[in-house]
């Protein structure tokens, strides 16, 4: 039985980013075993996020943009990105890019197996995939698999992010200016539903009808509005599917247990760093990163890293019940959030990265009563929808 310093359950983008910054600090040593069921090598997903700066996936950028677009139904915002740039990675460039850093390192073994098992052993972690066993001194887990064989007690989310995505070639050229943020031009049908679209380039975009919906609203069927979509409001009356992705992430607003046993830490969704408002997780996967690599330098184990912040776990509950409650309401919130602050204090928001007095102009230009009545009914003063 091989012993390893890391054991990572899971391999997509928090375990590699996790790795990756393990072997890129010349301070840790020790070998990584890396096991996931699938072979990473299909363009599975496409992150977007906006940042201001670099990041260490500089190179792997497939596209940036300084200017999204911002549609409701009776509104339409230009945004230009002032301090920050929207950008794009393909998941598969993200996989080739840190895999073959971590082969060029000679410290990392990749296993492409089920794991059936993530246990304590006598001062050592233990990831089993069937009658196979290895232990190692940490384990990183990205999966959903319980540890000791505990079923983790979780309350059931109060809402999904639920999308289908499709890159398509459209029968004429589009206009690669602008990203579309958010369009609520779809029926909302009591939830929160909008298209997002990346224009890569003129015959090649990304198409993606995204929803935030309680368990039992679930949709069935995306293929009907991504075709009306497509046809009346973009005004392509025929394409070709490329690719498609699609995700139902469960979005949760308290705060998870991250720590499980004495050698076992949780990261990437599975520590609850999906943003319940946003679905967003890159940056905070990323962040979350180095501040292990950090705790394993000046500790020498990786327990000493920041929690989420409290007043944003109350922002994202307040604002989750208010979508689970007035969902078809969100589009007026969202044009009132555009046209009364600057895109930067909205981002720095979103980042949890906003100063009070941001936090509190930002309050203010939004309608209280919906969140007033989101809480109330939430608490039982109100009839419930
Ligand atoms: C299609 C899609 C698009 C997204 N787009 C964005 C975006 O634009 N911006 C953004 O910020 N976030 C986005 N996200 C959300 C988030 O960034 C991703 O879900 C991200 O991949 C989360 O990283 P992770 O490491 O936690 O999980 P994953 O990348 O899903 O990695 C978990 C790994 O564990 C493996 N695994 C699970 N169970 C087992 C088991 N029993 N045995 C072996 N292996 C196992 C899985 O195969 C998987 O590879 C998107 C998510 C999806 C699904």
């Amino acid at each position: 039985m091989e012993k390893y310093e890391y054991l990572f359950a899971g391999n997509g983008l928090s375990g590699l980013t996790l790795a990756y910054d393990i072997i890129s600090n010349p301070l840790l040593s020790g070998r990584l075993l890396m096991v996931d069921r699938r072979q990473k090598n299909r363009n599975d997903r496409t992150w977007g996020f906006w940042h201001h700066g670099t990041t260490v996936f500089n190179d792997i950028v497939y596209r940036k943009w300084k200017d999204l677009i911002f549609a409701g139904p009776r509104s339409f915002h230009h945004i230009h990105l002032q301090d920050f740039s929207y950008q794009v990675i393909r998941g598969i460039d993200l996989y080739n890019f840190l895999a073959l850093k971590l082969k060029a390192s000679g410290r990392v073994d990749f296993l492409n197996a089920p794991i059936t098992a993530i246990r304590e052993g006598k001062d050592c972690a233990v990831l089993c995939s069937g009658e196979n066993e290895y232990t190692g001194k940490w384990l990183f887990n990205s999966t959903n698999m319980n540890f000791q064989g505990h079923e983790q007690k979780h309350k059931k989310p109060p809402l999904y992010l639920q999308f289908n995505g499709w890159t398509i070639k459209p029968d004429k050229p589009v206009n690669t200016d602008c990203l579309t943020f958010m369009d609520f031009r779809t029926p909302q049908k009591r939830g929160v539903r909008f298209f997002y679209m990346v224009p890569y380039k003129p015959d090649r975009l990304l198409i993606e009808y995204t929803a935030f919906l309680a368990p039992k609203k679930l949709y069935k069927d995306h293929k009907s509005p991504m075709e009306r979509y497509i046809k009346d409001v973009m005004g392509i009356e025929s394409f070709e599917i490329l690719e498609e992705e699609r995700g139902c992430l469960p979005l949760f607003t308290s705060i998870k247990k991250r720590r499980q046993g004495s050698r076992v830490l949780c990261i990437g969704n599975a520590a609850g760093h999906l943003k319940a408002t946003t679905g967003y997780s890159f940056k905070r996967i990323q962040e979350d990163s180095l501040n292990i690599v950090r705790s394993l330098v000046e500790y020498k184990h990786p327990f000493r890293i920041p929690g989420p912040s409290r007043f944003y776990s109350f922002v994202d509950r307040v604002m989750v019940l208010v979508m689970t409650r007035f969902g078809h309401t969100i589009h007026r919130i969202f044009d009132l959030l555009f046209k009364k602050n600057s895109v930067n204090r909205i981002l720095n928001f979103l980042d949890e990265t906003a100063s009070l007095p941001e936090c509190l102009e930002i309050m203010q230009s939004l309608p209280a009563h919906y969140f007033y009545r989101a809480i109330f009914s939430e608490m039982g003063f109100m009839g419930k929808k």
